[in-house]
């Protein structure tokens, strides 16, 4: 009917959100979790891993004419990093939301960037900027078999709907 199907369109929007090596350092990883799991937002994919500097690359490639793009990716591989995807309603804008402006300066208080990074080299995560990249990301990070689907709980009084 109506409403599941509605349900079932929630769940298929989802977003690669990274903790990148300097948040995992800072021992920020249960702090970042915390602010998507908290919104409704359900985890279907977590993995830590140090990506190569050539698997860096591969995940920042639009940018890789940038003057900025050596450093980003020698950065990013300098250590552990959270790889997620989360999902839910509207997941991929509003996760960028909760993540705040690429340049901690001008992140709001209260997104993460805002809350608990200072310069752009190093503000700490990572999310899709839209559905393409994000099918890309999840892609490029996960194997269709580490996603994993499950209802929650928590979805009824979420969405409000059976
Ligand atoms: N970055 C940087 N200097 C800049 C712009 C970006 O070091 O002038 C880094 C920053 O860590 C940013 C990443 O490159 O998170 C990717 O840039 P993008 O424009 O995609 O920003 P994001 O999507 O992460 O907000
Ligand atoms: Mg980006």
């Amino acid at each position: 009917d109506k409403c599941s199907l509605s349900i079932f369109f929630f769940q298929l929007e989802r977003t690669f959100i990274a903790i990148k090596p300097d948040g995992v350092q800072r021992g920020l990883i249960s702090e970042i979790m915390s602010r998507f799991e908290r919104k409704g937002f359900k985890l279907v994919a977590i993995k830590i891993t140090v990506p190569s500097k050539d698997f860096a690359q591969k995940h920042y490639h639009d940018l890789k004419t940038r003057a900025f793009f050596d450093v980003l990716c020698d950065v990013f591989s300098s250590g552990p990093v959270i790889a997620m995807v989360w999902e839910g309603e509207g997941v991929i804008k509003y996760g960028r939301k909760l993540i705040g402006a690429t340049d901690p300066q001008k992140s709001e208080p209260g997104t993460i960037r805002g809350d608990l990074a200072v310069v752009v080299g190093r503000n700490i995560i990572h999310g899709s900027d839209g559905p393409e990249t994000a099918k890309d990301e999840i892609n490029l990070w996960f194997k269709p078999e580490e996603l994993v689907n499950y209802s929650s709980n928590a979805e009824k009084w979420l969405y409000g709907v059976n």
